[in-house]
């Protein structure tokens, strides 16, 4: 372990603990702010950490990485985990505690209730990774019911998660605000990505080619363009075409339904996801109205 990164910030392990942290809190009026991550943070990340800090007085931040939205072949295993640059990182975005939890904490050998939910968890990303969904919702839903946070921040770069969840909160009575913030890239475009240092050089320069996409559509909207079938051929075009990306879809649906729409309406995001070498990409961009 390196000095450099040795961080004196506060973090706590089981739920109790951090029940009574966020309690302690609570009993001084503080607001509770909550960001829930999977660690390997970068500057997407810090962006939550400091919205957390702008909106809330108590930040919690969770790493965890959880094991049940990962599919029997992806990258569970060596999916980075690096925890002192991890604390570092959230005491620079002003976080107060960091809560990580083991595997056994948040999931007892006989753990059998799973939360899902259903229409939106099946189409886009859930059609291929058919059970990273329910993953998501079900430690989600822990995560809120042990943290107990006023406002919990997630990111737009996973725009069909932000939506279920906040369906889910919805659905379940959860009472807990869903803030969802803006996608953070590096200088040339590529949205950050834990995922990212997957990439070899060659695949890092087509990857570019998902921002591209998603430039190319919101140009040609600003230009006047109404043909939405026409703009999704256009961005599948040009990934399709890119070295290296082998495309899974490239489309434009409702903000809230996220069903693909044909003819433009007032709010409409672009989605992509691509698999660039063996990494799978995802990114995407609200559309202006037309
Ligand atoms: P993860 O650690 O990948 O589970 O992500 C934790 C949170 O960070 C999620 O709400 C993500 O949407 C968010 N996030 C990941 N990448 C970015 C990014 N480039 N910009 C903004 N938020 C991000």
């Amino acid at each position: 372990m390196s000095d450099q990164f040795t961080s004196p910030i506060n973090t706590v392990e089981e739920i109790p603990g951090l029940r009574a942290l966020v309690q302690a809190q609570r009993q001084q009026q503080a607001s509770i702010g909550f960001v829930p991550t999977m660690g390997a943070l970068h500057a997407g990340h810090a962006s939550l950490i400091e919205q957390a800090r702008q909106d809330c007085d108590f930040v919690v931040v969770s790493i965890f990485v959880n094991p049940t939205q990962f599919g029997p072949n992806e990258d569970f295993e060596k999916y980075p985990r690096l925890r002192e640059q991890d604390l570092s990182i959230c005491q620079a975005a002003g976080a107060d505690l960091v809560w990580m939890p083991t595997k056994e904490i948040m999931y007892a050998p006989d753990f059998s209730t799973v939360v899902e939910v259903k229409a939106l968890s099946q189409i886009l990303e859930g059609a291929t990774r058919t059970t990273h969904f329910q993953g998501v919702t079900t430690v989600v839903t822990k995560l809120l019911l042990s943290c107990l946070p006023d406002v919990a921040f997630f990111g737009a770069k996973d725009y069909q998660q932000q939506a279920i969840i906040r369906r889910m909160c919805l659905d379940l009575n959860i009472p807990v605000e869903i803030k969802t913030c803006p996608i953070i890239r590096d200088r040339d475009g590529l949205a950050l990505s834990s995922r990212n240092v997957y990439l070899s050089e060659a695949e890092r320069a087509s990857a570019l080619s998902l921002s591209q996409a998603l430039k190319l559509a919101k140009e040609k909207i600003d230009a006047g363009e109404t043909d939405l079938n026409q703009l999704k051929a256009d961005m599948q075009q040009l990934l399709s075409t890119t070295p290296l990306v082998k495309l899974d879809y490239a489309t434009i649906v409702d903000t809230h339904t996220l069903e693909e729409i044909s003819a433009p309406q007032p709010e409409m995001v672009a989605l992509i996801a691509a698999y660039v070498g063996e990494t799978r990409l995802i990114d995407n961009c609200l559309l202006p109205p037309v």
